[in-house]
């Protein structure tokens, strides 16, 4: 029997994975496991403009369907199948339904899921945004006058915030404890995140967090931290999310924060030695930061899953076959988001910045033309852009690029 490869998860990393694994040469079988019924597709639109009018379910799944490359041929999909366990020694994995299919290498891309809001109340009412079928079930309760409460001022917050707005809807955005994308971003952008949200309505509450949910059978409304209640039809929670690694327990791995992987993308033992014939990509993969020299962190953007196939594909080949891996660049994330049509692109590492300067315009007017460059020390590591033309945006790209130290360790 020929060599197999099994790709865990069949999202944007699945995906990339597969496609990479051929383009570097691998000739063996490629079997793509992934848990939803629907083939990958792309997950941005969910909270833009496919939550805003995704049309017929069929409709939607067809504006967000990737298509494979040409070359990437004979690639086998099982849809629909949750991985339910695996045994890395003895290079198997266990399906639902109790098959179980044997490997020489696996690619782990199950990527992320939601997580909750912990506190009391009823459960109707409560939305997450992760699948395209959280945002069908969202869309069709965003109606005109429908009082919403978004839980959360992250990314997927504020872009369902501003989404929900633009239907008609009354929304009040729960920030928590940090502003609007204030982690990634930095205060002085996240106040003109905010600034750009209440102009359009959304009542932003400051540095408060949900202690209950209010009604009987259905949720009515929110209690926050600082006393005051609030009236909501439809729940938002937008609190971050946990990685899928329950599968890969009892495996002798730091499951943590996602999987725990080398420059190479192999994943590690908790004894910090490669296992054999293992690799992650995407949003679960937690990778050194190589660039700027600090240590791993997982990065949950779109360029992430790409970025990281292209370095953990030739890398488990090359452990299959016995080779060490080939010196690959280090990714240098990417971001964008969007706001009420102003789009906010981000490149290199913002989130790890020590200091903040003002490249270009006023932070408080992001749709006006902005930029923000994040430092350490000296180092530039990142700059954030909103409302500029694309070739300010490749302009501070480059400037990064050039500022960014590889350590080769
Ligand atoms: C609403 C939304 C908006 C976003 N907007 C942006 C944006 O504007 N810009 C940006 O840069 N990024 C954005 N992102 C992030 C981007 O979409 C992710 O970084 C990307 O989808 C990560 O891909 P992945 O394949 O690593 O993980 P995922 O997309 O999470 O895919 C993992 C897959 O594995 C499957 N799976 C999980 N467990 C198992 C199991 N046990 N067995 C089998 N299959 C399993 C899951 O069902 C899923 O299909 C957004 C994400 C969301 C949800």
């Amino acid at each position: 029997m020929g060599q197999r490869i099994i790709v865990a998860g069949a999202s944007l990393g699945g995906l990339r994975a597969a496609e990479q694994l051929r383009a570097a040469g691998w000739e063996g079988e490629i079997l793509v496991v992934g848990e939803e019924a629907h083939p990958p597709y792309n997950r941005p639109p969910l909270s833009k403009d496919v939550l805003a009018a995704p049309g017929t379910p069929e409709e939607a799944l067809a504006k967000l369907a990737f298509r494979p490359r040409r070359s990437a041929t004979g690639i086998q999909w099982r849809l629909g199948t949750r991985i339910a366990a695996s045994n890395l020694t003895d290079r198997t994995i266990t399906l639902n339904d109790g098959e179980e299919l044997g490997f020489d290498g696996l690619v782990i891309a199950t990527g992320l899921r939601p997580a909750r809001v912990e506190a009391p109340g009823p459960l109707s009412g409560r939305h997450v945004l992760r699948s395209i079928d959280d945002a069908l079930a969202l869309h069709a309760v965003l109606l005109p006058g429908t009082r919403v409460a978004v839980i959360g001022s992250g990314f997927i917050g504020c872009e369902s915030a501003a989404t929900a707005a633009s239907l008609g809807c009354a929304v009040t955005l729960v920030e928590g404890r940090t502003g609007p994308m204030e982690r990634p971003l930095g205060s002085a952008l996240s106040a003109g995140v905010r600034e750009m949200l209440s102009r359009r309505g959304v009542d932003c509450r400051e540095a408060v967090s949900v202690v209950a949910y209010r009604g009987e059978g259905a949720c009515t409304g929110i209690e926050l931290s600082d006393g005051s209640t609030v009236s909501a039809d439809v729940i938002i929670e937008a609190v971050g999310s946990h990685a899928n690694v329950e599968w890969l327990q009892g495996n002798g791995l730091d499951l943590g924060d996602g999987v725990e992987c080398d420059r190479y993308l192999r994943v590690l033992a908790v004894d910090g030695q490669p296992v054999p014939g293992v690799v992650a990509v995407g949003d679960i993969a937690r990778y050194p930061d190589v660039r700027n020299g600090l240590p791993a962190r997982r990065v949950e953007h779109w360029a992430t899953p790409t970025d990281t196939a292209k370095i953990a594909a030739p890398a488990l080949i090359a452990g299959i076959v016995g080779r060490t891996p080939a010196e690959a660049p280090a990714p240098l994330p990417s971001f964008w988001t969007e706001i009420f049509g102003t789009r906010i692109n981000g490149v290199g590492s913002p989130a790890l910045a020590e200091e903040t300067r003002i490249l270009e315009g006023d932070p408080g007017q992001p749709q006006e033309g902005v930029a923000v460059g994040y430092y350490r020390g000296n180092t530039l590591i990142g700059v954030v852009n909103a409302g500029l033309p694309a070739s300010r945006h490749l302009h501070y790209r480059q400037l990064v690029l050039d500022a960014g130290v590889l350590v080769t360790n």
